[in-house]
Formats: C-alpha cells, sequence, structure tokens
C-alpha cells in the first residue's frame, strides 16, 4: 500500500522515522488531487502553496529533532464552508463566489496549531444543503468506489477526497447527516461529535441548533485525534461547551466487555436494503462476540424525525442566509433599480432552487398564523424525540443502527425529487435534534461493491464510550483497510 493509502497514524510514525518528509508527502498528495480531481470533483478551491509552506515547518521541526504534533504533516481538507483566512469560502454557491474570508475558523485555528496542510477547500452541496453533493453550484462529486454514484452530501468533497486517497483527514459539518451520510457512501468513518463541542467561530450557518464540526478519517484512531485536536471550549462561540474534552485517543484501545448495546428496531424494518441490514447485524453479532449484550431497543417517535428537521431546519436557514442580501458579502445583481429590486435580483440570482426551496419553506413555517402550527409544534416533538433518545440509553450504553437504509445511489436518480432525498436522513437526523454524538464507520460491501456503513450513537457528552466501541468493532472487521481503485491510479 503506497503511502497516501495509509492511515494518518501509519504517516506520522514514517515522518518521525525520517521515512518520508512532511513535503515529499504533500507533494505526493497534490499530485493525486492534481491526477484525479478533474473527474472526482471533491475540490472548489485548492491551497497547494500554503500547505507546503507548513510541511516545511514540519520538516524543520524533525530535522531539529524537535516532537511533531501527531497530524502535523498529515494532507487534510477543509469543507469550503468554513473559513480560512485569505482563501474562498464559496459554501457551492453562486452568492458567494468571490468571496474571500478575512478571517480563519476556529477550527482552521487549530488545525494550524498542529501544523496541518490544508490542500485545500472541499466541495459541497450549496450551504450543506442535500444528501448528494448534486446541489453544489459548480460541479458534482462522484463516489470514489463508482463514478455513477453520489458520493452523499452534504459533505461529498469532504468525504471523497479522504475516500480517493487525495488527502488522509478532512473536515466536515453535520446539521442533520452531512457527516455521517458520506462517510457511510464512500466508506470511511465521519463522526458528528456533541452539539457544542467543536467551536463552529468561522462556520457558515445553516441551522444553528443543529450545526456541528467534525471529523472524516480511515480509523477510529486518526478521527479521535482529529477530533480532539479541534474540540474545545472557545469563547467565541457562544453554544461552546466549557467542558473537558478528556484524552480518547489514548483510551481507545478498552475491553467492551459487558457493554450493553441497542439495535434500533424501527431502523431495521421494512425499507432497509436486505445487504445494508446484514452487514448490520454480523456488527452486532460480532458485538455478541466481544462478549457485549445486544438489545432491540425501539424509538417510537424516531419517525417524526424528519419532519420535525424539515421545519427547524428550514426555520433557522431563511433567518442565517437573510444575511446575503447583496450588501455584505459576495455576490451582488446588476442595472438595479432600487433597494428593494437589488435584494431580489441579488438572491434569485445567486441562490440555486433548493436554498431558495428552504428558505421559503423557513419563512413559512415562522410567519404569524403559522409560528404555533409548524415552528412551536416542531420544536416540542423534538423535546418528546430527546426524551425517548435518553430513556432508552437508560438500558443500553450505545445504540447501532444502519446509517442510510441504501449505499450509495446512481448520479441524477434522485435530485428531481426533493422527498425521495429528504428520506434519506432517516437514521442519522435523531442525533442532530437530539445532540447526541454519532459515526459513521465501514461495516461491509453490498453485492455492486458499494460501502455500507453502520451507526453508532451514545449520550451525550459520552464521546468516549462511542469511539471505544467503534475502535473495537473496527479492529476485528477490518474493513476500514479496503480502498478503492482509484487510490492506486497513478
Ligand atoms: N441532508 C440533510 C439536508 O439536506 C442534512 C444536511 C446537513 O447535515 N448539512 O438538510
Amino acid at each position: 500500500m503506497e503511502l497516501l493509502e495509509k492511515t494518518a497514524k501509519e504517516q506520522h510514525e514514517a515522518l518521525v522515522n525520517k521515512e518520508i518528509s512532511a513535503e515529499e508527502l504533500t507533494k505526493a498528495s497534490i499530485e493525486k488531487i492534481e491526477k484525479l480531481d478533474k473527474t472526482l470533483g471533491a475540490f472548489n478551491s485548492v491551497t497547494f502553496d500554503k500547505a507546503l509552506e507548513t510541511a516545511k515547518k514540519v520538516d524543520e521541526k524533525i530535522a531539529k529533532g524537535e516532537e511533531i504534533p501527531y497530524l502535523a504533516g498529515i494532507p487534510c481538507a477543509l469543507k469550503d464552508n468554513m473559513n480560512m483566512k485569505d482563501t474562498k469560502t464559496t459554501c457551492s454557491s453562486k452568492i458567494l463566489e468571490n468571496f474571500v474570508s478575512p478571517y480563519d475558523a476556529t477550527v482552521a485555528v487549530k488545525l494550524k496549531e498542529n501544523l496541518v496542510p490544508i490542500l485545500g477547500k472541499a466541495n459541497l452541496d450549496e450551504f450543506a444543503m442535500g444528501s448528494s453533493n448534486e446541489n453544489s453550484a459548480f460541479n458534482i462529486v462522484r463516489n470514489p468506489y463508482n463514478l455513477n454514484k453520489v458520493p452523499g452530501g452534504s459533505s461529498g468533497g469532504s468525504a471523497a477526497s479522504v475516500s480517493s486517497c487525495e488527502v488522509t483527514l478532512s473536515l466536515g459539518s453535520d446539521t442533520g447527516g452531512s457527516i455521517r451520510l458520506p462517510a457511510s457512501f464512500c466508506g470511511i468513518t465521519g463522526f458528528k461529535p456533541t452539539y457544542g463541542r467543536v467551536s463552529r467561530y468561522g462556520l457558515v450557518a445553516f441551522a444553528s441548533s443543529l450545526d456541528q464540526i467534525g471529523p472524516f478519517g480511515r480509523s477510529i484512531e486518526d478521527v479521535a485525534h482529529l477530533y480532539e485536536a479541534i474540540a474545545g471550549y472557545d469563547e467565541k462561540d457562544s453554544t461552546s461547551l466549557k467542558m473537558e474534552v478528556g484524552n480518547i485517543s489514548s483510551n481507545l484501545d478498552k475491553d467492551i466487555k459487558g457493554l450493553k448495546i441497542g439495535i434500533i428496531k424501527e431502523l431495521m424494518a421494512e425499507g432497509i436494503e436486505d445487504d445494508v441490514k446484514s452487514a448490520v447485524e454480523n456488527a452486532a453479532k460480532t458485538y455478541e462476540k466481544l462478549g457485549c449484550t445486544v438489545e432491540e431497543i425501539s424509538l417510537p417517535l424516531l419517525k417524526h424525525s424528519i419532519g420535525v428537521y424539515y421545519i427547524v431546519a428550514t426555520a433557522e436557514a431563511s433567518s442565517n442566509l437573510a444575511r446575503f442580501d447583496g450588501v455584505k458579502y459576495g455576490y451582488r445583481a446588476q442595472n438595479c433599480e432600487n433597494l428593494l429590486d437589488m435584494y431580489c435580483k441579488t438572491r434569485s440570482q445567486g441562490f440555486g432552487s433548493e436554498v431558495k426551496r428552504r428558505i421559503m419553506l423557513g419563512t413559512y413555517a415562522l410567519s404569524s398564523g403559522y409560528y404555533d402550527a409548524y415552528y412551536k409544534k416542531a420544536q416540542q416533538l423534538r423535546r418528546l424525540i430527546a426524551n425517548d433518545y435518553n430513556e432508552a440509553l437508560k438500558k443500553v450504553d450505545i445504540l447501532i443502527c444502519p446509517t442510510c437504509p441504501t449505499t450509495a445511489f446512481d448520479l441524477n436518480s434522485r435530485a428531481d425529487n426533493p422527498l425521495a432525498m429528504y428520506l434519506t436522513d432517516i437514521a442519522t437526523i435523531f442525533a442532530n435534534l437530539t445532540g447526541a454524538p454519532a459515526l459513521s464507520m465501514p461495516v461491509g460491501f453490498d453485492k455492486g461493491g458499494m460501502p455500507i456503513g453502520l451507526q453508532i450513537t451514545a449520550g451525550t457528552l459520552n464521546e468516549l464510550t462511542l469511539l471505544q466501541s467503534a475502535y473495537a468493532l473496527e479492529k476485528v472487521l477490518g474493513v476500514n483497510n479496503q480502498r478503492p481503485d482509484m487510490c492506486a491510479v497513478k
């Protein structure tokens, strides 16, 4: 296996043992992106010079015999809705096409402090709204395992860039599943931490009570390290948690004998593809072999989560996206008669159809007369869904289910049917509504060779148990060691 195909851990060891320099590793990643990305479409823009500067700093430290951070020199991508000073943040939208950020998001600051070379900004569904990455105003992203299939969304570029071995790590954002779904479709691990664990300062807001930044990687260990690097209190984000993150990466290898696991009944019923179901059942059996108990757990209110989400998320989006008015940032329509005309034309021309649909839905749900019927009801139901979830976690330590009822679907097969697209998120949304940590890891392949993801969720703030149980399963299954053929393209 080539070094680029390896995990961050293995690359770190190669750097420390001087088998390769950080500059060489970054250059290899640049070559790979140049080779693959015209086909793949994972990047909106690249920042190779900056990445090489960072790599050189890592090499200087190594030459001086200094210790380097675990992630130093490891090629990484940032979803293009996170700001990085003096580079474009487009959110894959025409309205921000030429917007250059004057500041760094907190996660970008933290990556820089860890000397992580950032190779570029990864493609996404416009403003992170979508499940297939087909809503980007610029380019679709293709699935590295099958170029005719979607990579999942909205963090499709972040997932495809890691899966295809263009980079080793990346960051995504997850409002209703946008880290976990693409991780599942692309055969890698994606992790949404507890709401508030990672600062969102500098992340372009979609739905503020749901948004969370999290890592993508090729192993649980890599993901745990990247999570630790970006997590922690930040006074610049008022929803940031003032709590210790704790040391997770060095406590992953724990005997999980006796762990109580719940398998979510409603997500193993009708509509789940056979291969997906078998892979989840196989994961459950593996846990039993490891000495865990597995029982069926019912979450009867889960079926309402999509309805609740599409009211809460669109309502918050309609308010958050009001700032894109042609005055403060980005695109401004020309030949306008007056201010109102300028607002209308800018927003009509600048936003794509899915974003407009959400702004209209959200504005409607918040308008007087409808607020009580829709928004208030949705918030009440959100509370009940969270109660249901917390009740279940009194009986078990973690919950498992498929990340998605299906594996990656064909490009263009759902793009014209928003409702079918929304249903893709049936298994992921509850973790955003409750704020709980949730992860997707590869546990098998379907008959067509497409990856299958298992979702593991735990109680709020219980990242440690979640990652320990994922680590134990990964060690036995080893599915994370598979790479798509694309990785080997020279
Ligand atoms: N697919 C969901 C949506 O379209 C989730 C998006 C996300 O998590 N950013 O809203």
